[in-house]
């Protein structure tokens, strides 16, 4: 399917922010955006890049009512030789897919869906800012358009791709979290949607954040639902924790969310010969480490932030601090290794850089 593109005119281009060092996360978005439009048995059509804009969405769209929506995050990046690269693109577009099927939602074709991000991306790389960790944010979407109130999946969606510049995550360098252990709500269960990147598990994870901010924790770690014992993630970041040389991780089993940076770590740490394992953690077990002086590192994953090194732990109202409040060595070697990738700056053993020019 060839994608048509309809450029704003240039005396009709938006400004651009004048100073990336102050880009904040997710309110700036460039001229264009992708779309394309399915309907069951016509399947997608009509694929194009036009000038950014609102939807027309009628007030029965079946997304605003039954919540059938997901979305994917990635970024492009500017080399300093001006190489545009993405990052593990492919894995964005098979996790967007298998969102999809778990939502009853048509699969987009894997070579349109890469093709339109690599030409909004060459359309809009002036917007791509240079600064040291700033970035093209690239968010695909997909919604039920169709309007109609009875309960069933949806017959008509529309999947489209939005860009935004932002900034590095960390202005001060990598600044450690605090985070609370939650124990009364819950953002997913095995069995549920946790595993698909859908817009029901962040509407359930509001009310927890916004309770933990008001305290002055940054994030809030989730347990299982079914028991409240075992770590799952943090936030729209996978956790970490170092425990006697062996770094742990949560299997995906269902409820977790199949972060990219996730795998990516977990590549990289295998390559330096170190011991890593998804397997359940009890967060009694996190704490004991932690009292003992066993927890030597704690961090979150994801395209955001990469690694977000954990200062704090607190659970059941008492505080832990982890690696003296500061930047654990792993978390610092990670950032620098996959942040080098990302930027062509450092070699790349996996094949995970794919450059866009
Ligand atoms: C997106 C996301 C992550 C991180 O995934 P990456 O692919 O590493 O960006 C982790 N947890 C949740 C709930 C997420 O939505």
């Amino acid at each position: 399917m060839e994608i048509t593109i309809q450029k704003v005119a240039p005396d009709k281009l938006k400004k651009k922010p004048s100073d990336e060092s102050n880009l904040a996360f997710g309110d700036i978005f460039t001229d264009h955006m992708f779309f394309v439009d399915y309907k069951t048995g016509k399947g997608w059509y009509n694929p194009r890049i036009v000038p950014y804009g609102c939807f027309s969405v009628d007030p029965a769209a079946m997304a605003i009512h039954y919540g059938q929506e997901i979305f994917e995050g990635l970024k492009a990046y500017k080399a300093d030789d001006g190489s545009i690269y993405l990052f593990r693109p492919e894995e964005n577009i098979k996790r967007f897919n298998r969102s999809a099927t778990r939502i009853c939602m048509p699969e987009l074709d894997s070579s349109l869906f890469m093709d339109a991000i690599k030409k909004l991306i060459l359309v809009e790389q002036d917007w791509i800012p240079k600064n040291q960790g700033t970035s093209l944010y690239i968010r695909p979407a997909m919604f039920a358009s169709e309007p109609h109130l009875g309960v069933r999946p949806a017959k008509e969606y529309i999947a489209f791709i939005i860009v935004c510049p932002v900034g590095a995550y960390y202005k001060e360098g990598l600044s450690p979290i605090k985070i609370y252990v939650e124990d009364k709500y819950v953002r997913a269960s095995v069995g549920g949607i946790g595993e698909a990147k859908t817009a029901g598990n962040y509407a359930a994870s509001l009310l927890a954040a916004e309770e933990a901010k008001a305290k002055g924790f940054t994030q809030v770690l989730w347990l299982d639902a079914s028991q409240r014992k075992y770590i799952e993630e943090v936030g729209t970041m996978n956790m970490f924790f170092v425990i006697d040389n062996e770094i742990i991780t949560a299997p995906l089993a269902g409820s977790v969310l199949h972060g990219i940076t996730r795998d990516s770590a977990i590549q990289l740490v295998k390559r330096w010969g170190m011991k890593v394992a998804e397997k359940a953690i009890s967060i009694d077990d996190v704490i004991a480490a932690a009292r003992s002086g066993r927890l030597t590192e704690a961090f979150g994953t994801g395209t955001a932030a990469v690694i977000s090194p954990v200062g704090q732990i607190t659970y059941r109202n008492e505080d832990h601090i982890v690696a003296g409040g500061k930047m654990g060595q792993l978390s610092q070697r990670l950032y620098d290794e996959i942040v080098g990738i990302q930027y062509g700056k450092k070699a790349d053993p996996f094949g995970w850089r794919v450059k866009v020019n």
